[in-house]
C-alpha cells in the first residue's frame, strides 16, 4: 500500500515507505475469516524530547478476524465483513493495524537529552549554562 494511499487519509502519521503486507487468509468457523499477516513500513515522527525528525520502523505480525457475525464484532480484534462477501477489502484493517503500531512518542535515540527547560538549548549538543551551574546550586 502506497504511503499516499487514500485509505490512509486522516491518520496523523506520515509514512516514508509503502506499507508492505504479506499474509494468509483462512476460513474460520461461523462466517468468519482469519487473517494472519506481517506488515512493515517506516513512519515519520518527531522525537518527543528534542523534536528532531525520527524514522521509526513499524514491523509486526497481525492476527485478526473478519466476521459478519454481530456477536463477534464487540471484539476489537474482529473487523466487520459484509454477508456473502466475494472479495474482502483489507484496506481498513491494514490502516488500523498499522496505525496501532506506530509509536505515539518516539525518541531519536534512547538517551536523547532533549531541550533545557530553562533556556531551550539543545542538550544533545552539550550542557547549557543553566544545567552547568544550576545543577550545583
Ligand atoms: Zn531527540
Ligand atoms: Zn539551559
Amino acid at each position: 500500500m502506497a504511503p499516499d494511499d487514500p485509505s490512509l487519509e486522516g491518520l496523523r502519521t506520515v509514512f516514508l515507505e509503502p506499507i508492505d503486507v504479506q499474509g494468509v487468509l483462512s476460513v474460520a468457523a461461523g462466517e468468519s475469516f482469519r487473517w494472519q499477516a506481517h506488515l512493515r513500513t517506516v513512519a515519520a515522527g518527531e522525537c518527543r524530547r528534542c523534536l528532531s525528525p525520527v524514522a521509526t520502523v513499524v514491523e509486526d505480525d497481525v492476527d485478526v478476524m473478519f466476521s459478519s457475525d454481530p456477536d463477534l464484532l464487540d471484539d476489537p480484534g474482529v473487523y466487520e465483513m459484509p454477508v456473502n462477501v466475494v472479495t474482502l477489502d483489507l484496506t481498513t484493517a491494514i490502516r488500523e493495524e498499522t496505525a496501532l503500531r506506530v509509536p505515539a512518542f518516539p525518541l531519536c535515540r534512547p538517551d536523547c537529552k532533549g531541550f533545557c527547560p530553562t533556556c531551550g538549548a539543545d542538550l544533545n549538543a552539550g550542557p547549557c549554562e543553566c544545567t552547568a551551574s544550576g545543577s550545583t546550586s
